[in-house]
C-alpha cells in the first residue's frame, strides 16, 4: 500500500503518512488536497524543524513501463510504489505518420527549394525521440517526487543484457559454454525471452537447458536467435534432430517457436540505451546513483555509453566460430 505525501503550508515535504491518517486530517479540516497524482496533502500550518526520514528512490526502467519505488533507507519499508507507462511506441508511430504526410505533400507541391546542408548534425548524446521520451518521463517523475518527499539516494537498474555482444556469434558461441559472465547474460536473456518455459512442451518449474533449434552438428549457429530453452526430457528426445522432424505434425508450434526465436532484440536494446542515458542524467542532476546489475557507478562512461553517443559499433572481430 502506498502512503500519502504531506507538505506543510510552506511546501516543505514531511514524512509520508498512512491513508487513514490522511482521511482524518482531511475530515478535521487540518489539511487540503494538494495534488491528486500522486496523492498529496498540504497542511494548513507550518511545521518547524520536522524530523523527516530520508527515502531512497528505486528505478527499474523498462521498454513499456518503468517501476518506481520509494523505500525508507533505515527501516527498509516500502513507502510508495508506481508503474510509469511510457509512450515510446506511440511517439514512433506519430513521427512515422508525420513523415509520410510531409513526403506526400512534397511530391504534390514541387516548388524549387534551395538545397539545405550542414543542418543535420545531431548533438552529442542524442537519442531517438521515442527513447528520449522514456528518459524524460522518468526524470520528470524523479523531480516531481523529490519535491513531495525527501529523497536522498537513487538506485537504478542498469544494463541487463549486452545485446551488442550477444549478437556477435563469435563471442557468445564460445563464452556461453564456458560459463563466463557473458554466458550468464545469455542464459538470463534466454530465460526471460522464453519466459522460463520449455519451448517444445511448455513445461515450467523444471530444469531447463539451452537448446540449438537448428542443431550444431548440422551447421546451426550459436547465435542467440538459434537458441531456445528445453526441459531435459525434450532436449534428450530431440537430440540432433531438425526441429521440423522433431515436431512433425505440429506446424503451428514450429511456426511459433521460429517466430519467437527470430524476435528482434529491439525492446532490450531500447531499454539498455535508455538506462545508460538515464543514469548519466540522474548522476549529473542529483544525488549519488547506485547501480544494480551493471558496472559500479564510479567508472568512466562505459564502452556501451561511448558507442551510444558516438554512434559507432565495434567491428566483429571473429564473425563466425571456425570449426
Ligand atoms: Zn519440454
Amino acid at each position: 500500500m502506498s502512503k500519502v505525501f504531506v507538505l506543510d503550508t510552506k511546501s516543505q515535504p514531511l514524512n509520508p503518512i498512512h491513508p487513514g491518517r490522511a482521511r482524518m486530517l482531511l475530515s478535521q479540516g487540518m489539511a487540503a488536497v494538494f495534488r491528486r497524482f500522486p496523492f498529496t496533502l498540504i497542511l494548513k500550518e507550518e511545521v518547524s524543524n520536522p524530523a523527516v526520514e530520508p527515502l531512497r528512490i528505486k528505478i527499474d526502467p523498462g521498454a513499456k513501463t518503468t517501476g518506481l519505488a520509494l523505500v525508507n533507507n533505515k527501516t527498509g519499508e516500502v513507502v510508495w510504489v508506481a508503474e510509469l507507462q511510457h509512450r515510446g511506441f506511440q511517439i514512433r508511430d506519430a513521427l512515422t505518420s508525420r513523415r509520410q504526410l510531409r513526403r506526400s505533400r512534397r511530391s504534390r507541391k514541387t516548388r524549387y527549394r534551395k538545397p539545405r546542408f550542414l543542418n543535420r548534425t545531431r548533438p552529442k548524446g542524442w537519442l531517438p525521440p521515442s527513447l528520449n521520451s522514456r528518459v524524460a518521463n522518468i526524470l520528470t517523475w524523479v523531480k516531481r517526487l523529490s519535491s513531495l518527499c525527501q529523497i536522498n539516494a537513487i538506485s537504478q537498474e542498469l544494463v541487463r543484457f549486452d545485446t551488442q555482444q550477444m549478437e556477435n556469434p563469435g563471442i557468445s558461441g564460445i563464452a556461453y559454454q564456458q560459463g563466463t559472465l557473458l554466458g550468464y547474460e545469455v542464459r538470463e536473456f534466454l530465460l526471460s525471452k522464453w519466459n522460463r518455459t520449455c519451448a517444445y512442451c511448455g513445461a515450467k518449474d523444471t530444469k531447463l537447458e539451452i537448446e540449438h533449434i537448428h542443431p550444431r552438428s548440422k551447421g546451426g549457429s550459436n547465435r542467440v536467435s538459434n537458441l531456445c530453452l528445453a526441459c531435459v526430457p525434450c532436449n534428450r528426445e530431440k537430440g540432433n534432430q531438425n526441429i521440423k522432424d522433431f515436431l512433425k505434425g505440429k506446424p503451428d508450434l514450429i511456426k511459433r517457436i521460429l517466430a519467437q526465436a527470430k524476435r528482434p532484440l529491439a525492446n532490450t536494446a531500447a531499454v539498455n540505451t535508455t538506462r545508460w542515458n538515464l543514469y548519466f542524467h540522474l548522476k549529473k542532476m542529483w544525488l549519488p546513483v547506485e547501480v544494480e546489475g551493471g558496472e559500479p557507478s564510479t567508472t568512466a562512461p562505459s564502452e556501451a555509453w561511448t558507442r551510444l553517443i558516438t554512434g559507432t559499433r565495434p567491428a566483429l572481430e571473429n564473425p563466425l566460430p571456425s570449426s
